[in-house]
């Protein structure tokens, strides 16, 4: 970690949402958009273990600070949607979905499919990562429990097309 500024993380929400609320300890949590809740794992189909990819260092190049993969940018892990067994059975998780880097979210969201992006904003935040692991970890998505607003701006969709022109969508 550098000293100065504390590291901020980037959330993407709904426009016409409070992000105030996001600092709520009691609603600080992250569930699946329309994932199967249990049963066998597809995304490391039943093996435990994932290629990760970071997606923050893959647009902003390697980090040695990302909190996400210490600059590994690919390598191999835990699934963390399974948590190795294989098996889903836990989706819901503590804390609020988040990227290190602006980049991230905005590779994060062109990869995508089913994201929403008209009418949401960046927010960006502050505060301790959770104990828990995002669904998502394997794309760099960390969880974070907030604890400061830093500024929140309208995310721009044509961003999200042109990266998703240049790498396409996720398959299926
Ligand atoms: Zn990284
Ligand atoms: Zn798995």
């Amino acid at each position: 970690m550098s000293a100065g500024r504390p590291r901020t993380f980037f959330h993407c929400h709904p426009a016409g949402e409070d992000p105030g609320a996001l600092l709520d300890p009691a609603q600080q949590v992250t569930e699946p958009w329309g994932e199967p809740d249990h049963g066998p794992c597809d995304k490391c189909e039943g093996q435990g273990s994932a290629a990760y990819e970071c997606f923050s260092c893959l647009e902003a190049g390697s980090d040695p600070d990302c909190p996400a993969c210490q600059g590994r940018v690919r390598f191999e892990q835990t699934c963390p949607t399974c948590q190795g067994s294989g098996e889903i059975h836990r989706t819901r998780r503590h804390g609020i979905a988040v990227f290190p880097s602006r980049e991230g979210l905005y590779r994060y969201l062109a990869w995508k499919s089913d994201a929403e992006v008209e009418s949401q904003v960046v927010v960006e935040l502050a505060g301790e990562l959770s104990e828990d692991r995002d669904l998502d970890a394997d794309h760099g998505a960390l969880l974070i429990l907030p604890e400061e607003l830093v500024s929140v701006e309208p995310l721009d969709a044509a961003v999200v097309s042109s990266i998703r022109d240049r790498t396409g969508e996720e398959e299926g």
